[in-house]
């Protein structure tokens, strides 16, 4: 089995002890949160995900960082499911590609009440695991990032990138260690239509939620 807390990110920008961590899911998370811990880093998991759809999907990812959150006694803010804004905000762009501008406003969206969440709890830094990702586009996540934070003048987006470092390879190996739900696209009602439209180009099977997991290496 891995050790826990291979590596550490360097401190919080400005010298600050504290940070509200957007998390989207337990695998993109688990590695931020472990690097975090062992740079006696003091953090809150803010779960605010409208963009995950249906409802069973959501409750599963949902369900699979608070379980992770809950192994090392990290506080897990749980925020609304109001989907009807998200689709409010969609509106328009149901073809726009992944990485296009549908996603520069889910992000947005969600980081906006990151900030609001930020600067009413006194926390002076968010930041998010959302990047770590390598089918995302780190410069326009950190763009979101940094204008939702530019509301508040107490208030920055730390950027720093949790892909470097071993960093992504570490966010497999806990996922597999966990045995954490594995999700199959990137969240909204579009990308799983797009997913499975692909798939069937493939030859392969439909997503079927709540089926796929990692699996833990054997060794
Ligand atoms: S593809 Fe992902 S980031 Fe883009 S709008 Fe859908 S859920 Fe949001």
């Amino acid at each position: 089995m891995s050790e826990p807390f291979q590596r550490q990110p360097p401190p919080l920008p400005g010298g600050h002890k504290k940070v509200l961590l957007h998390s989207c899911c337990a695998p993109c998370s688990g590695e931020v949160m472990e690097a975090m811990l062992a740079s006696g880093i003091e953090y809150t998991i803010y779960f605010y995900n409208p963009n995950i759809h249906p409802l069973k999907e959501y409750e599963l990812r949902k369900e699979e960082n608070i379980r992770f959150a809950e192994k090392f006694g990290v506080p897990f803010i749980d925020a609304d499911y109001d989907r009807d804004n998200w689709f409010e905000r969609a509106r328009g762009l149901e073809w726009s590609p992944e990485r296009g501008e549908r996603c520069t406003m889910c992000f947005d969206m969600r980081f906006e009440r990151t900030a609001l969440y930020a600067h009413e709890n006194g926390f002076p830094v968010m930041t998010s695991c959302l990047g770590i990702s390598r089918w995302k586009d780190m410069k326009q996540i950190n763009s979101c990032g940094v204008r939702a934070a530019a509301a508040y003048p107490d208030l920055m987006y730390w950027d720093f990138n949790w892909r470097k470092g071993g960093g992504s390879s570490r966010m497999i190996e806990i996922s597999k260690r966990e045995s954490f739900y594995q999700q199959e696209y990137c969240g909204c009602v579009y990308s799983l239509r797009d997913t499975n439209r692909h798939r069937v180009t493939q030859g392969r099977e439909r997503i079927q939620i709540g089926v796929q997991y990692y699996q833990p290496d054997e060794s």
